[in-house]
């Protein structure tokens, strides 16, 4: 095949040289990922970043593309060549499950973007599984299974999905670019030059030590200054208030669903199959909540129009200690006429920068890997202080959600949101203080 160049903002040319590889993009599967966005509702808080899952993948697998090639000039005797499509094509493939606002409607519907994931690589329905047939008869199965963490050979796996792959590697430097912050911008060639293949994984040459540090750095600010953003999270919020209001409604108002949003009748049955699931993307949710903002139901209206026109919830940080607190509040928005329900949401976020390896963990992580001068293996934070110093141990924050109005530029409440910190913590806050 003639090589084939995607224009990239990140990567500037993305080289496609295997017709595998550009049949899967032209699938009408792959293809849909361009009407999701990367981000979900971090765009309302950081408005440039509104790039799609799309170039998200052809960006993970151009990272991926430029190591097996490196890996296969340099380690020959450790890379087995026959594994790099398989790499490029499990990296071009690994989000093409994810749905519109993807976290959100997972909690609601009870769906799950990783076994989606692998049903549209593994279901003889799909242009995806077809193509990946013409390879062998039991490709599919192959690069499901790196995906699902069972393929035997880890360096594969590792490249894909470990603390330091190439998933991670480009939506760092991708939402960084796109958002406009540039906590996430580390140094991609740097680590692409000390990137090595071991017996059973990938480690990095101690020479480059630095710049790993420098990535783990940078993702846990990214963490910190945009996925974590609170604005992103009420924005959020709103969205899963939103659909389970819907969920509430349906089943006494099937024909207004029927007539304001169709696709989402499945979901609503708890029957969907993967084409149901397949005709779900941003623009279709976009619209019906903007049909549902005028609904006569009137907490659908306005929890559809505060979403549309990014009416964001106000939130305060609280303790564990103090959760049983909450009740207070809620019972407060109830006394001013808001249904708590719908109208207050507890959000946690919580991530782990880096760990080391613990087998009795949830989800045991593999550790990265330093080859040292002497060619000995070494722990990463064995050799960072800096590392050290975050290994372990999990950064971010609970909050509780509640109407901008509730605050003293609502006129409802006369307070400020210290005062209402305040009084989460001493607990005696009531509907009579207001
Ligand atoms: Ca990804």
């Amino acid at each position: 095949m003639r090589e084939k160049i995607f224009r990239d903002s990140v990567h500037n040319d993305i080289v496609i040289t295997e017709r595998v590889i550009y049949e899967l993009i032209n699938t009408k599967e792959f293809q849909r990922l361009r009407r999701i966005k990367q981000l979900g509702t971090t765009g309302y808080t950081f408005h440039g970043g509104e790039h799609s899952r799309f170039s998200h993948c052809l960006g993970v697998y151009d990272i991926t593309r430029r190591i097996v090639q490196r890996f296969n000039t340099t380690y020959p005797h450790i890379w087995k060549s026959e594994d790099s499509l398989l790499a490029m094509t499990a990296a071009l493939l690994h989000d093409i499950g994810h749905g519109a606002y993807s976290h959100t409607f997972e909690r609601l519907f009870d769906t799950d973007h990783e076994q989606v994931t692998r049903q549209i690589i593994t279901s003889p329905e799909t242009d995806i599984h077809q193509v990946l047939c013409k390879v062998s008869l039991d490709f599919p199965e192959k690069v499901a299974s790196v995906i699902g963490h069972t393929y035997p050979n880890k360096q594969v796996e590792e490249l894909i999905s470990s603390q330091i792959d190439a998933d991670r590697m480009d939506y760092l430097l991708r939402d960084s670019y796109f958002t406009g912050v540039s906590y996430g911008q580390f140094d991609l060639t740097r680590i692409l030059s000390i990137i090595q293949p071991l017996k059973n994984g990938i480690a990095f040459a101690h020479s480059g030590l630095h710049a790993v540090e420098d990535y783990l750095i940078r993702r846990y600010q990214m963490y910190m200054q945009v996925y974590f953003h609170p604005a992103s999270r009420a924005m959020e919020v709103l969205l899963q208030n939103l659909f389970k209001r819907a969920k509430v409604l349906y089943p006494e108002h099937k024909d207004y669903f029927r007539m304001t949003s169709p696709n989402l009748i499945p979901f609503f049955e708890r029957r969907y199959d993967l084409n149901d699931y397949l005709r779900l993307d941003d623009g279709v949710m976009n619209a019906y909540f903007q049909l549902w903002m005028t609904s006569s139901d009137k907490i659908l209206a306005d929890l559809a129009s505060r979403f549309i026109n990014r009416k964001v919830f106000k939130s305060v940080t609280f303790d564990e200690e103090h959760k049983d607190r909450l009740d207070d509040l809620r019972e407060c928005l109830t006394a001013v006429g808001f249904d708590a329900d719908y109208y207050s949401a507890v959000h946690y976020n919580f991530d782990l920068p880096y760990d080391i390896y613990r087998p009795t963990a949830k989800k045991p992580r593999t550790e990265i890997s330093i080859i040292e001068k002497n060619g000995a293996i070494a722990e990463l934070s064995t050799l960072s202080p800096l590392v050290s110093s975050l290994t372990g141990s999990t950064h971010g924050d609970r909050r509780f959600y509640f109407p901008k109005e509730m605050l003293n530029t609502g006129d409802l409440f006369n307070l400020d949101k210290q005062a209402f910190q305040q009084q989460i913590k001493n607990g005696h806050f009531n509907p009579k203080d207001r």
